[in-house]
C-alpha cells in the first residue's frame, strides 16, 4: 500500500482502536484510494487524508425521558459532524439499541462519499440514539423525540445541519423532531430536517427513494453486462422501508424478491413479495412495533425459517438491506456457492472488508451501499431545495430525476475506477468519484 495511506491509517488504528466500524470504513475508502494519492502529491503536503478522517466535530448528549410507567429512562444520543466542505452537513438519525461512537463515526464518513456522489451539495453527517423504538408506545416515542431535540437543535439548522431519518426513525418520528425544533426555535424552518410529511413541506417518493434508487442502479449494472432485470430472483434481508421500496420497484420491473428477513430469522415467498397487499403488510409489520418477519409467513402462509439469514437460498441476486456487516465469510462462501452473479449491498456496510474482497476476487459482480443507496439521501436534497424555493415536484419529475441521478452515480464510478486503470469496479469508483470532488474543495479552502 502508498506510504502515505499506510501512515495515515496505522494513525487511525492507534487513536480509534475502540471503533471498529469506523475502522473498518476508513480501511475500506483510503485502500481505494491509493492511485489517486500517488498522482496528487500535495494532498499529502496539505495533510489531506489526516483532515479527512478527523470528524469536524462530535457531539454525545444525555437524553432522559419519562416511560408509560413513570419510569426515568435515559439514553445516550449523538451526531458527528464529519465532513463541510461542499455543503451543510447532512445525513439521517438512527435510534437503534446497536447505536454507539463507533457506528455513528463510520456512517457519518460513509456518508461525506454518498453524498458527493448525487452531485449535490451535502457534507456528510450522522447521529441517533441508543433508544429502541420497537415496542414503545407513540407518547414515549414522542417524549424521548422532543427530549432528544432539546439538544439537538443548538447544533443544527438548515444552513448548518440537516438530520433526516435512519433505521428506527421514519415520518413518526421526524414529525415528532420537526415538532420540537418548531417550538424552540419559534420559526417555521422546515428546511432543517428531510422525509417530513407531506403537510408541512416534505417530498413525494422521499419514502420509496433509497429502494427505488437501489434497483435503478442495479439495472444500470445489469445493463452494462448486457443482462436485465427481467426474471432474475433477489433475496432480499431487513422488512423495512428500504425493503419495502426495493421489492415494490424489483417487482414493477419484472424481477422478483423471493425472501425477507428480520431479526427472528427470514420468510422463502417463491411467488414473490410482488402485491400492493404484501408491500401494505410490509409497512403494517413495521409499524406495528413488533420486529418480526414471521408475520409475513403467517399471514401468507410461506415457509418461515426461525433463527436464520436468508443468503442460503438459490437466487440470481443479493441486496442485503438490514445492518452493518451481516455478510461475513461463511454468507460471502454460500452467496459464491449457490453461483449468485451479483451482489449489490443496499444497507450501509453489510459486508465485512475481508468478505468484500473475497467476493470481487472471486468474480462476483459487487455493488457498494453508498453508491446503491444514496438515491434517498439525493431525494432529502431535492426536498431542500423545495423547501428552500417554497415549492414542490410532482411524482414523475422526482421519480424521473431520482433515475437520472441514479444512473449518473452508476456513470461517475465507473469513468473513476476507468481513469485509475481498475476496471469495471464499482466499488473503489464510487469511493474515488465521491473523495475528488471533497478533496478539490478542502483544498480550495485552506487548512480548517
Ligand atoms: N439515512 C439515509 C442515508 O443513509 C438518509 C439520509 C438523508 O436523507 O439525509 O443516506
Amino acid at each position: 500500500m502508498n506510504n502515505y495511506i499506510e501512515r495515515v491509517l496505522e494513525n487511525v488504528k492507534r487513536r480509534d482502536k475502540h471503533e471498529p466500524e469506523f475502522l473498518q470504513t476508513v480501511e475500506e475508502v483510503l485502500k481505494s484510494l491509493e492511485v489517486v494519492v500517488e498522482r496528487h502529491p500535495e494532498y499529502e503536503a496539505a495533510g489531506l487524508l489526516e483532515r479527512l478522517v478527523e470528524p469536524e466535530r462530535v457531539i454525545e448528549f444525555r437524553v432522559p425521558w419519562m416511560d408509560d410507567n413513570g419510569k426515568i429512562q435515559v439514553n445516550r444520543g449523538f451526531r458527528v459532524q464529519f465532513n463541510s466542505a461542499i455543503g451543510p452537513y447532512k445525513g439521517g438519525l438512527r435510534f437503534a439499541s446497536h447505536v454507539n461512537l463507533s457506528v455513528m463515526k463510520f456512517l457519518a464518513f460513509e456518508q461525506i462519499f454518498k453524498n458527493s456522489l448525487t452531485t449535490l451539495p451535502m457534507g456528510g453527517g450522522k447521529g441517533g440514539s441508543d433508544f429502541d423504538p420497537n415496542g414503545k408506545s407513540d407518547m414515549e416515542i414522542m417524549r424521548f423525540c422532543q427530549s432528544f431535540m432539546t439538544e439537538l437543535y443548538r447544533h443544527i439548522g438548515p444552513n448548518v445541519d440537516v438530520p433526516a431519518g435512519d433505521i428506527g426513525v421514519g415520518g413518526r418520528e421526524i414529525g415528532f423532531l420537526f415538532g420540537q425544533y418548531k417550538r424552540i426555535r419559534n420559526g417555521f424552518e422546515n428546511g432543517v430536517l428531510t422525509g417530513k410529511g407531506m403537510s408541512y413541506g416534505g417530498s413525494v417518493i422521499r419514502p420509496e427513494a433509497t429502494g427505488w434508487g437501489a434497483v435503478y442502479y442495479l439495472q444500470e449494472v445489469l445493463h452494462h453486462q448486457n443482462d436485465t432485470l427481467e426474471g432474475k430472483t433477489i433475496a432480499i434481508s431487513g422488512f423495512g422501508n428500504v425493503s419495502w421500496g426495493v421489492a415494490m420497484k424489483a417487482s414493477q420491473l419484472g424481477a422478483k424478491v423471493v425472501t425477507l428477513a428480520g431479526p427472528d430469522g427470514y420468510i422463502y415467498d417463491p411467488d414473490g413479495v410482488s402485491t400492493q397487499e404484501k408491500w401494505d403488510y410490509m409497512l403494517e409489520m413495521r409499524s406495528s412495533g413488533r420486529n418480526r418477519v414471521q408475520d409475513y409467513a403467517d399471514k401468507f402462509g410461506v415457509k418461515f425459517f426461525a433463527g436464520q439469514k436468508p443468503w442460503g437460498e438459490k437466487v440470481d441476486i443479493c441486496m442485503p438491506c438490514a445492518y452493518q456487516n451481516e455478510i461475513g465469510m461463511k454468507e460471502a462462501e454460500q452467496i459464491l456457492a449457490n453461483g449468485v452473479k451479483y451482489y449489490i449491498e443496499v444497507a450501509n456496510m453489510p459486508t465485512t472488508n475481508e468478505a468484500l474482497y473475497y467476493l470481487m476476487d472471486k468474480g462476483v459482480l459487487v455493488a457498494p451501499s453508498k453508491a446503491v443507496n444514496a438515491g434517498g439521501v439525493s431525494v432529502s436534497g431535492l426536498e431542500m431545495s423545495q423547501n428552500a424555493e417554497h415549492l414542490s415536484w410532482t411524482k414523475e419529475e422526482v421519480d424521473r430525476w431520482l433515475h437520472e441521478i441514479m444512473k449518473s452515480i452508476h456513470t461517475a464510478s465507473v469513468e473513476a475506477a476507468e481513469k485509475c486503470g481498475l476496471g469495471y469496479n464499482l466499488v473503489a469508483g464510487a469511493n474515488i468519484a465521491g473523495f475528488m470532488k471533497v478533496a478539490d474543495a478542502m483544498m480550495a479552502q485552506g487548512i480548517v
